[in-house]
């Protein structure tokens, strides 16, 4: 199959000829009809996120097609449509499993990190990590559900019952977290990089009712920020802008260091909190109620041999939603 592979950190993917992988018990083997780009891959590739599998095929926002089943395999049938996220396996017994905190595992491993993911024409996933996936939604359309949307959630969660709602770093989590935000009767002010009218004409589409530069303060006091953008000065610019007893949310798994702050912006029980990683029960009710909410995804698809074009079209800033590579052009 054909496959790109990270060879070491800070290098170019390479476009490689892999052989069929083979779906052990309990796995299934998945035909890809896309995987989108997430922020994360850059992490791996640029060396910020420690010890990847080497050689490792990134990629954890997979969608396919079950094509073979492992020994004892039966959630799925062959021919279904299947949808992989970044937690691809845990260890199911320690405190944190057993107290619905899986995304905490110390032993979890993680797909296109610790295990081969979807920057191929075939990966093989544990079932117990795989999702249907709706019908209304296209392979490539559904690919950013997969962690963009899904740990997009999980941030959006930990913000209670915020209604203004601040969201720094407009791009793919952003795109599909606005669009819940909006469903769910909230009201949304977008931050995004100085001077960036094309985001935050994107924002204004989706229903932001306020957009602007992220130094900027709001029109009024934010109930809880959410950041997906992995700058550090961004944490004392939205915990400026939160109202007393409101919530900061760092969606993302890598940032740059957060620089000193006064206390008194901190004060009043503001209160700083990361989100790592995702339950398979953030993944089922998420994965339920796009559809309901009519999340739509705005992407930008590039065959599997551009996946590095892909990456630097990303790292630029320059993409409106998400980039999805996709194996069979
Ligand atoms: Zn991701
Ligand atoms: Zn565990």
């Amino acid at each position: 199959m054909r496959a790109q592979v990270l060879t070491a950190a800070r290098w170019p993917l390479v476009a490689v000829e892999l052989p069929a992988p083979r779906p052990g018990p309990g796995q299934v083997l998945i035909a890809v009809g896309a995987c989108a780009v997430c922020r994360t891959d850059l992490h791996i590739i640029d060396g910020e996120l420690a010890d990847p599998k080497l050689p490792l095929v990134p990629g954890h926002e997979i969608i396919g097609t079950v094509v073979e089943k492992g020994e004892a395999a039966e959630r799925f049938a062959l021919g279904e449509r299947v949808g992989v996220p970044w937690l691809g396996w845990t260890c199911g017994v320690c405190d944190d499993c057993r107290d619905e905190r899986e995304n905490l595992c110390d032993r979890a491993r993680f797909t296109g990190y610790q295990i081969d993911g979807g920057y191929a024409e075939l990966t093989v996933a544990d079932e117990r990590y795989c999702f249907a996936i709706d019908q209304r939604y296209g392979d490539v359309e559904a690919a950013p559900l997969m962690c963009a949307g899904l740990i997009g959630y999980r941030t959006l969660r930990m913000a209670g019952d915020a209604e203004c709602l601040g969201i720094y770093g407009f791009g793919a989590a952003a795109h599909i977290v606005a669009q819940v935000a909006r469903h769910q009767g909230r009201r949304v002010f977008a931050f995004t990089r100085s001077g960036d009218m094309a985001a935050q004409n994107f924002a204004h589409s989706l229903g932001a009712e306020w957009a602007g530069d992220s130094t900027a303060q709001p029109p009024e006091p934010l109930d809880a920020a959410l950041i997906f953008a992995p700058v550090g000065s961004l944490v004392p610019a939205a915990l400026a802008a939160t109202r007393k007893g409101g919530t900061v949310v760092c969606g993302g798994i890598h940032m740059s260091d957060i620089p000193s702050f006064p206390y008194r912006i901190l004060w009043e029980e503001r209160v700083l909190r990361s989100v790592a990683n995702l339950t398979r029960r953030d993944a089922e009710e998420f994965l339920a109620l796009a559809p309901e909410a009519g999340v739509r995804t705005e992407t930008v698809t590039y065959p599997l041999a551009r996946a590095n074009e892909a990456l630097a079209d990303l790292r630029s800033g320059a993409l409106q939603g998400a980039a999805v590579l996709v194996p069979q052009t």
